[in-house]
């Protein structure tokens, strides 16, 4: 990697390789029109003003999951009739933010979001479409902090709930049901646990269109993980496999439609955070280095033990190394980026690349021991 190119910039700071991004939305689409899948991407996961453009750019929906997001996503272009809005904690303003929007359809959580949902469009006199999200109860064997889809998680609607709510979308006349909403974790690897998804979402459809309930729209929510080990060698993650077992599972009749909410796998790979080395303690039994980057600009290893592959851009002689401690400059312990990392001799002012860090990154920045917010660079 050439640093030369950074060196009119203050580190730390986020740099988006904007051709992996638009080569990685292309794979996506072409893959996902296969079979004429919908493909919302979930604003959460980046929601950078020129990130949220070139994914608009492409023809995508959007996924949101605040009303902020929802206002976010309207203001970079996305169209009305692509936003989807879902979230356990819906406020009214956000609600009433949405309707005004005209989104295309609010992902319900709860029996009484139902009610109030019902209730405020009943105020500005009109219908709400909606999907209830259901809780399949499938583990997604990923990190039990990114794990969504189980009983004991607080999202969607439980399988015993369903009859009343059923009963609920009879006497509520402001709200109309479409479809079924299912996602069941993040960074999710193995796709045997989409196959499960598969298969409980068949059922629960078919529960459905029993009780005389049309499902419309299929959304089975997001979650394909992406290789935080190998970046370079998988820099876009397998969408052909992904897109082509929902086909096979997926019992799909012709009225109906099958939509997506992809966060990490679009915009993981093409984002890194490059900072610089401030100090490196030598110690008995491990070095740090002690970076300008801390858990205030990435989150993820301090909030869930995240794995991110660390790079030094500066010294790139691998013939020489030694184990490092990668920490930041912030006053937790928790601040650490890896633990035990092989690096080249590393040294004050040397460029240290953390890689993967487009998705539930700089969206997770944070003020605290009052940093400050630093540029963003975009690149070829
Ligand atoms: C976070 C989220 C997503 C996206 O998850 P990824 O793992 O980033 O693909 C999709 N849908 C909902 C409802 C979410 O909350």
């Amino acid at each position: 990697m050439d640093i030369t190119k950074y060196q009119h910039l203050q580190t730390p700071f986020y740099t988006y390789n904007m051709d992996l991004l638009n080569k990685t939305l292309e794979v996506c689409k072409a893959e996902a029109n296969k079979y004429n899948f919908h493909v919302h991407y979930a604003l959460k996961a980046n929601a950078n003003n020129e990130i949220l453009k070139a994914i608009q750019a492409k023809g995508f929906g959007a996924d949101c999951v605040s009303g902020n997001e929802v206002l976010a996503a309207v203001k970079n272009g996305f169209s009305n009739d692509k936003i989807v809005f879902a979230g356990v904690g819906k406020s009214d303003k956000e609600i009433n933010d949405a309707l005004d929007a005209d989104i295309f359809c609010f992902n319900v959580e709860s029996k009484q979001e139902l009610e109030i949902l019902n209730e405020l469009a009943q105020e500005k006199n009109k219908i709400a479409s909606i999907a209830l999200r259901i809780n399949p109860n499938v583990n997604a064997h990923t990190h039990h902090y990114i794990t969504t889809g189980l009983e004991e998680n607080k999202f969607g609607i439980n399988h015993w709930e369903i009859l009343d709510v059923i009963k609920l979308l009879g006497v509520y006349k402001n709200i109309k049901l479409i479809g079924l909403h299912f996602h069941i974790g993040s960074q999710i690897t193995d796709l045997n646990v989409f196959r499960s998804l598969c298969i409980k979402v068949n059922e629960y459809v078919n529960m459905f269109e029993e009780q005389k309930q049309a499902i419309r729209i299929i959304n089975v929510g997001g979650g394909l993980g992406i290789d935080y080990v190998n970046p370079d060698e998988h820099a876009i993650p397998n969408f052909e496999a992904y897109f082509k077992l929902f086909h096979q599972f997926l019992e799909i009749k012709n009225y109906q439609e099958v939509h997506f909410e992809l966060g990490r796998a679009l915009v993981a790979q093409c984002g890194t955070l490059i900072s610089k080395v401030l100090y490196i303690k030598e110690g008995l039994q491990t070095n740090f280095a002690i970076l300008d980057a801390g858990m205030t600009e990435l989150l993820r290893p301090a909030l869930y033990q995240a794995y991110h592959k660390i790079e030094n851009l500066s010294n790139t002689n691998t013939s020489e190394k030694k184990k490092y401690d990668v920490v930041g400059p912030i006053c937790e312990s928790s601040d650490c980026f890896g633990k035990a990392i092989d690096l080249p001799i590393t040294k004050r002012g040397d460029y240290i690349a953390i890689r993967s860090a487009g998705a539930y990154g700089e969206v997770m920045r944070s003020g605290y021991n009052l940093r400050e917010a630093n540029q963003v660079n975009y690149e070829n």
